[in-house]
């Protein structure tokens, strides 16, 4: 058996070398380490100016698909196939196959089902393989997450409010299934923005000065004409009473801000009822304003 070992990264070929090694026997038994320790010992004895170090230098097959040096040589290698010593070693196959992603499967003969996937559920981006993707391994939320002046959430659980990263990432998923690395549809995360520019777009809400303005400043504030209109669908008037206060309080002076918080949260009363898969499909998409 015969190999044909080359290197020929250097940008200068006069270091390019080309070596044909003739197999002992028992070296097709044996490990690829021994053609690659060949190699740079014979190419260190003509280039002494530009030694190669084993643990410096990997081998690959004209395909690109790396040969690991523990690997025996008959059961990766073809008589007279081209070999190429590359820069750069890689400590071993099996870290390599856990490194693959997806995308980066071509000739590595890693079966598909041990690839390492990354999970795009909201709230769980957990690795895992499709060999090992049961009912139940995966638990995530149905909806996208909300950043919203400092409070963070998920529009799925919008009791669940918190102000830091750390506590955010830690509210357990309100679903459970199987991983996915497809990405859900629709908005990946909300903001106030959005919920306000589609609260205000779609139901063509005036601000605050435009409705003072068209009414002489004799009109009833938007949030008592709220509050009356709520009253007479049927919610409780000492209910919205406590919660103007509350915003007030957080938002002082600034009825703006009230009106703003008013329409983020009755966007979600809205979407929980538009959302009719019953919180365990895809989140609704919102029209962007
Ligand atoms: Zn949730
Ligand atoms: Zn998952």
């Amino acid at each position: 058996m015969k190999v044909y070992i080359h290197y020929v990264e250097p940008a200068a070929t006069s270091l390019h070398q080309t070596l044909k090694i003739t197999l002992p026997r028992k070296w097709e038994d044996g490990p690829i380490k021994n053609l690659l320790e060949t190699f740079v010992k014979n190419y260190n004895d003509k280039h002494p100016e530009n030694e190669l170090e084993i643990d410096g230098i990997r081998l690959e097959t004209e395909m690109l698909e790396y040969l690991s040096p523990s690997e025996i040589v008959k059961e990766r290698i073809n008589d007279r196939a081209d070999l190429y010593i590359k820069l750069g070693a890689r400590a071993n196959q099996s870290s390599t196959a856990r490194d693959l992603t997806a995308g980066g499967l071509a000739n590595t003969g890693i079966d598909e089902l041990d690839i390492v996937r990354v999970c795009k559920h909201f709230g769980c981006q957990k690795k895992f393989t499709l060999r090992t993707n049961f009912d139940g391994e995966c638990r995530y939320h149905s909806k996208p997450p909300v950043f919203h002046e400092t409070a963070k959430y998920w529009s799925c659980c919008p009791h669940k409010k918190v102000w830091d990263f750390d506590s955010f990432v830690q509210i357990p998923g309100c679903c459970t299934g199987r991983h996915s690395d497809q990405k859900p549809i629709g908005n990946q995360y909300l903001g106030g923005n959005e919920l306000r520019g589609n609260t205000a777009s779609q139901a063509k809400l005036k601000t605050v000065d435009e409705f003072n303005a068209e009414q002489n400043g004799t009109a009833e504030k938007p949030l008592d004409l709220l509050k009356r209109a709520l009253v007479t669908v049927g919610c409780s008037a000492s209910d919205f009473d406590k919660a103007r206060a509350e915003l007030n309080k957080r938002f002082p002076d600034n009825e703006k801000e009230v009106m703003a918080e008013f329409a983020t949260e009755f966007s979600f009363g809205l979407h929980n009822v538009i959302g009719t898969t019953g919180g365990t499909g895809p989140p609704p998409v919102l029209p962007t304003s």
